[in-house]
């Protein structure tokens, strides 16, 4: 391996600039070069290329979003676009790549390794923390934490009207944020795609603490839950006579958990795992993600990133029933 490309791909996460960072920097340690590849596959198509240095990266590494931009493509999906961006990585003589990015990059770099055999090592970067492989993604810690402060916020406000909020945080079709903001803020339930709770029965809960505490209540709901998410349950609750005399709010936290300067173990944990895809890529590794498991590093083949479901701690679960 002589030069090798590094991209963001998918959904942006703070942190992926402190990963790109520690690719570029761990490259040129080992003499090699370093192509950025701007907006993902759809800059790989496209030859949207940049050369980089030790100090192309100068002063990133806190910044949110990611100085590579993400985007989505669609002619990546396609046998013909894959083509297409393999030539242009041909051309630039780019002989090895890093990929930071969710679920979705990575089925894409699996695909593309089978066809066009440029070796490719994932860096697992998406808020969501829904990547089988790893303990945590690059950008999970930073969405949390924004997610609580925001919550704190609320609760203020909901404490001063006595009302109930429906807190909707993001985590696609995982509850990994929710379960852990509903711990860190002291919400009072939890709901999350990865078990059921029946619409009565929330009713009934929410109830019983608003009659028994008289005073606010928090209730985050994660985007992926099945119920439709803090929208559709407002709805549902307001179509309820019992509910008639209850403040019902929604708040929908959206993409401010998405960017802001990444926490500290985000840009730790996105140092480690940047460098460590250089040194997989030189020991010779491909078609896998780096990720950290119980505080180590570990590759994961591509394919068990993609197909495995990573669960939820149920313990954690429990913890929310009761503390809330
Ligand atoms: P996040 O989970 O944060 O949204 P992601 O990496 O899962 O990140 P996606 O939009 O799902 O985001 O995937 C990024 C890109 O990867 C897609 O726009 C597409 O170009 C490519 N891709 C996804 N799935 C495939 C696939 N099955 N085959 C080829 N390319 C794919």
């Amino acid at each position: 391996i002589r030069r090798i490309g590094v991209f963001t791909s998918g959904g942006d996460a703070p942190g992926m600039n402190a990963c790109i960072r520690a690719v570029v920097r761990t490259a040129i340690a080992h003499d090699l070069e370093v192509v950025g590849i701007r907006r993902g596959y759809a800059g790989m198509i496209e030859g949207d290329f940049v050369e980089m240095d030790g100090r192309s990266v100068s002063n990133i590494l806190q910044l949110g979003g990611t100085i590579l931009k993400s985007a989505r493509s669609k002619a990546f999906m396609t046998p013909e676009g894959r083509a297409k961006a393999a030539e242009q990585l041909r051309k630039a003589g780019i002989d090895a790549l890093v990929a930071i990015g969710g679920d979705g990059t990575f089925r894409g770099a699996a695909v593309f390794y089978e066809e066009h055999h440029i070796p490719i090592v994932g860096c697992p970067g998406t808020i969501d923390n829904d990547l089988f492989g790893t303990d945590e993604t690059i950008g999970f810690d930073t969405a949390m934490n924004t997610a609580i402060q925001n919550i704190d916020r609320i609760r203020d406000t909901a404490d001063a009207h006595d009302r109930l909020f429906l807190v909707e945080v993001m985590g696609r079709d995982a509850g990994f944020i929710a379960l852990n903001c509903g711990i860190g803020s002291g919400a009072e339930m939890v709901l999350i795609p990865e078990t059921f709770t029946d619409i009565e029965e929330i009713k009934e809960r929410i109830l019983s603490l608003m009659s028994a505490q008289s005073r606010s209540s928090i209730v985050v709901v994660a985007e992926g839950d099945e119920h439709g998410g803090a929208t559709q349950i407002a709805q549902d609750l307001r179509e309820d006579p019992a509910f008639a005399k209850i403040d019902l709010r929604v708040c929908i936290l959206g993409h401010t958990q998405r960017g802001g300067s990444p926490t500290a173990r985000d840009r730790v944990l996105a140092s480690r795992l940047g460098s460590a895809a250089v040194e997989a890529l030189l020991q010779g590794h491909t078609n896998v993600m780096v990720g950290v498991v119980n505080g180590e590093i570990k590759l994961t083949p591509l394919k068990h990133v993609y197909s495995r479901k990573k669960t939820i701690d149920y313990e954690l679960l429990k913890l929310t029933q009761l503390l809330g």
